[in-house]
């Protein structure tokens, strides 16, 4: 099975609000699958189904050490947040090449269907906490640049275009 191809930021589905499954159906899961595929192989730690072009409420994540089970999120809620947020350093695979710091919530409740169609509620903090906040923005068209501070924003966007267009120097030297 082969990996989706990733949006990159200046993708339109990016910012779109994805709609709720309305079913947890095969085709479904077989969108889970490759989303998977798709996460490892570019080396991610969670993708959102409107990263993969689909606009549509699923994500999946699975973070490092990836000892745990690695988690489905469908038409994930998040219920409630801890009150304490930290700062902590992002990437996005629609944004490669750059990383920037938000603060979030150090802990987050969320409920999600499973890939059975089951109601789950899910408890996490830190790192996982972080990439559930980060997944579920992204399926309300939301980017964690857009959590940064103007001028922090502008600086990520700064050297996103040029190491961009460095690499593009590079394919076409
Ligand atoms: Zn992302």
């Amino acid at each position: 099975m082969d990996a989706l191809i990733i949006e990159q930021l200046g993708s339109p589905v990016l910012r779109q609000r994805a709609v709720e499954v309305e079913a947890v159906t095969e085709d479904v899961r077989e969108l889970v699958r490759r989303m998977f595929i798709t996460m490892y192989s570019a080396d991610g730690q969670g993708l959102a189904a409107p990263q993969v072009g689909v606009a549509r409420r699923i994500a999946v994540v699975d973070v490092p050490p990836r000892r745990g089970p690695t988690h489905v999120l469908i038409n994930p809620r998040v219920v409630a947040v801890g009150a304490k947020l930290t700062s902590g350093v992002e990437g996005c695979l629609s944004i490669p090449h750059v990383w920037g710091t938000v603060e979030r919530p150090t802990q987050v409740i969320v409920e999600a269907l499973d890939l059975e169609g089951k109601s789950r509620r899910l408890e996490a903090n830190g790192d996982l906490a972080r990439c559930f906040q980060h997944e579920i923005d992204h399926l309300d068209g939301m980017l964690y640049m857009d959590r940064m501070s103007p001028l922090a924003r502008n600086m990520l966007l700064g050297r996103y275009r040029k190491a961009v267009t460095q690499r593009q120097r590079v394919e076409n030297a």
